[in-house]
C-alpha cells in the first residue's frame, strides 16, 4: 500500500503539480506483464499503470458509481491482534463462542471446520508460538506483525516460491533504500524477534524462506510495513492486520475515490477484502484510497505518511494553503457563523461568511495546542485509566467547543474518543444516554462536513447515532427536560432514530458496497424494531382518542 517502484522521496516531491500523467515507458515498465500476474484484474475494469514519479497504481478503464465493488478478494494472510485471540475465530474472524487450540492455547476457532482449514498454516505457527511463550517472561504471544510475517513465510513454503501467490508478494514495493535511521533501528530489533520466532539458528535457516541476506530481511519488513492493511470488522473496529498485494498497489490520496473494507465476517469462511468506489470514477481515473485518517489536519497526515510510507502527499487537500480547511479552522470571531482558517503567526484569513480578513488570536491557538496535547494523553490513558481519560476529554472539550467547529481537529477526535469512553462507562438507566446522544450528534455533523456521502466512517457514525437513540430513555426531572431540548423524547425520538437509521442504511450500502455487509443487517433489524414500536405508539394514541371521545 504505497507508491510502488518509488525509488526515493525526491521522486515523489518532483511531481509538484500532483497531476499524474502516464509517461512514455516501455511495455515492461508500464506493467502490461504485471497485469497478467494478478488474475483478479480480469474483468474488474481496472488495470495497472506506471506513472513517472508515482510508480505503479490501479487505474479505471470504465465508469463506476459510488458503492460499486472494484475488487473483492481474500487477503493472502491475516492475523488477529493479540487482544482478540480469545474472543474471535482466528480463521473467519467472527466474534463467537470460540475454542482455543489445545496445543498452543493461544489462537481460537469457532468450529472444527475453521480449525481444520487453518491447520496447514497453524501447524508451524503453533510450535513457534509455544516456543515464544516459553521464552517470554510473561508468556505473551508475539506481536501481530511478527505473527503475520511468520504466516506469510510459512505460506510461501506451502504455495511454492514460483507461484503467482508469492510473485505478487515479491512484487510489493519496498522502501529499503530510503529508510530513516530510526526505522532501520526498529527493523533490526524486529528482525531479531522474527528470527527467534521462526526458530532459525543460522543464516542458512532463513534461505528456506527465500531470505538470502540481511538486505532481503529488511526488504521483507519494509514491504510488510508499507503494504499491510488493517483488518477491520463490519463496523470498522480494528481487528488485526492483513496482506493483500493487489489492492496494495492503490496509491494514496487524502481525498480518495475508493475505500478498503471487510464488509462481512462469515462463519467458516476466510475474510474478504473489498475495494469500494465512494466517488464517481471515470475511465482513465486513478483509483486512490487513504492510507491515513483523512479527518486529521494536513500536518498530522503528512507526518504519518512520511514516517510509514516515505512520501510527501501532493493531493489537493495537502497543497491547499489558502482556502478554509474545516479540519484546521475556527468559527469567525466577528460574525460567529462563518469559518476562518487557522494560519501561522500573524497571517490573516478570510471568513467564509462575512468576508472579513482576520488573524486568529494567540489565545485560541494556545488553547488548541493544549487540547492537542490533552488528546494525546487521553488516547494513551483510554485503555488503562478510562475514567481519567474521560474527565480529560470532557474538560478539554469545554475549553475549545466555544470557538472550534465539530469538524475541526482536535475537537472531532476528542469527541469520538469521548463517545467511545462514555459508551463503555454507560450503566443501564444512569441517565447518561442523553449526554452520549448529544456527543454522537456532533460527531456525525463533524464527519459529514469532511467526508463524502457514503464514506464508511460516516455510515458507521450514523448507525451508531441511530442505535443510541433507540436505547431506553431515562426518566428526567422537568428541570432537566427544560434545560435540554435535544435529544427529543417519546415519539419524536423514535422519528429521529428512524430518520437517522434510514440514512445510515443508505450510506452503508455505498461505503460497504452493494449489500452493505454485516452493519446493514444490524441497521435493518433495528429499523424493524422501531417500526413495531412506532405502531404501538400510534395504537396507544388512537386508543386514548377513542376513550376521550367515549367520555364526551
Ligand atoms: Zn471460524
Ligand atoms: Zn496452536
Ligand atoms: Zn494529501
Ligand atoms: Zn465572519
Amino acid at each position: 500500500m504505497s507508491f510502488k517502484e518509488l525509488k526515493s522521496k525526491r521522486d515523489a516531491r518532483l511531481n509538484q503539480a500532483g497531476t499524474a500523467q502516464p509517461s512514455v515507458l516501455s511495455e515492461k515498465e508500464t506493467g502490461n506483464d504485471q497485469n497478467q500476474l494478478y488474475s483478479q484484474l480480469d474483468g474488474s475494469g481496472l488495470i495497472i499503470k506506471s506513472v513517472s514519479g508515482r510508480g505503479r497504481g490501479l487505474w479505471a478503464t470504465t465508469t463506476m458509481k459510488p458503492g460499486s465493488k472494484l475488487l473483492s478478494l481474500p487477503p493472502h494472510i491475516h492475523v488477529l491482534s493479540a487482544r482478540f485471540l480469545d474472543t474471535h475465530c482466528s480463521r473467519c474472524t467472527i466474534e463467537a463462542e470460540v475454542r482455543r487450540c489445545t496445543k498452543c492455547l493461544t489462537v481460537s476457532y469457532c468450529s472444527t471446520d475453521c480449525q481444520r482449514e487453518d491447520w496447514k498454516l497453524h501447524k508451524e505457527e503453533c510450535k513457534a508460538i509455544l516456543r515464544w511463550k516459553a521464552a517470554s517472561p510473561d508468556g505473551t504471544p508475539p506481536a501481530d506483525s511478527i505473527r503475520a510475517i511468520g504466516r506469510l513465510l510459512w505460506s510461501r513454503k506451502l504455495m511454492k516460491a514460483t507461484s503467482d501467490w508469492w510473485l505478487e508478494v515479491n512484487a510489493m514495493q519496498s522502501n529499503r533504500d530510503v529508510l530513516s535511521l530510526e526505522t532501520q533501528e526498529s527493523f533490526t530489533h524486529f528482525a531479531q524477534s522474527l528470527v527467534m520466532y521462526l526458530d532459525v539458528n543460522s543464516p542458512e535457516g532463513l534461505r528456506d524462506f527465500g531470505i538470502d541476506s540481511a538486505r532481503d530481511l529488511v526488504d521483507l519488513m519494509s514491504k510488510f510495513a508499507a503494504n499491510s492493511f488493517t483488518l477491520t470488522s463490519s463496523n470498522l473496529s480494528s481487528l488485526g492486520v492483513a496482506i493483500s498485494p493487489l489492492p496494495a498497489l492503490i496509491n494514496h490520496s487524502c481525498q480518495p475515490n475508493a475505500v478498503i473494507v471487510f464488509p462481512r465476517a462469515t462463519a467458516t469462511k476466510p475474510p474478504t477484502l473489498e475495494v469500494i468506489a465512494i466517488l464517481p470514477i471515470n475511465p482513465e481515473d486513478e483509483i486512490l484510497a487513504a492510507y491515513v485518517d483523512v479527518t486529521l489536519p494536513t500536518e498530522l497526515r503528512q507526518k504519518s505518511l512520511e514516517a510509514t510510507y516515505n512520501f510527501t502527499c501532493q493531493c489537493a487537500v495537502c497543497t491547499n494553503t489558502e482556502e478554509v480547511d474545516l479540519r484546521s479552522s475556527c468559527y469567525c470571531p466577528k460574525c460567529s457563523e462563518g469559518y476562518v482558517r487557522i494560519k501561522d503567526r500573524g497571517k490573516a484569513s478570510v471568513c467564509t461568511k462575512c468576508g472579513a480578513a482576520l488573524v486568529v488570536s494567540d489565545d485560541v491557538k494556545d488553547k488548541l495546542r493544549v487540547a492537542a496535547e490533552g488528546l494525546q494523553k487521553a488516547e494513551k490513558l483510554q485503555w488503562t485509566e478510562s475514567e481519567q481519560a474521560l474527565r480529560l476529554t470532557t474538560n478539554i472539550l469545554s475549553l475549545i467547543t466555544p470557538f472550534s467547529p465539530p469538524s475541526a481537529h482536535p475537537r472531532l477526535a476528542l469527541m469520538r474518543l469521548q463517545q467511545t469512553l462514555l459508551i463503555s462507562e454507560l450503566r443501564p438507566h444512569d441517565g447518561k444516554i442523553d449526554d452520549i446522544i448529544r456527543v454522537s450528534a456532533q460527531v456525525v455533523s463533524g464527519l459529514c462536513d469532511l467526508l463524502p456521502l457514503g464514506h464508511p466512517i460516516r455510515a458507521v457514525a450514523l448507525a451508531e447515532f441511530g442505535k443510541l437513540l433507540c436505547v431506553d430513555e431515562p426518566a428526567l426531572s422537568e428541570e432537566d427536560q427544560a434545560r435540554n431540548s435535544f435529544p427529543p423524547r417519546g415519539y419524536h425520538r423514535l422519528v429521529l432514530a428512524k430518520d437517522t437509521l434510514v440514512r445510515a442504511n443508505n450510506e452503508v450500502q455505498i461505503g460497504f458496497g452493494p449489500g452493505g455487509g454485516g452493519l446493514r443487517d444490524e441497521v435493518r433489524a433495528i429499523l424493524e424494531n422501531i417500526d413495531r414500536e412506532m405502531a404501538v405508539y400510534r395504537k396507544g394514541v388512537t386508543n386514548l382518542r377513542a376513550s376521550a371521545t367515549q367520555k364526551k
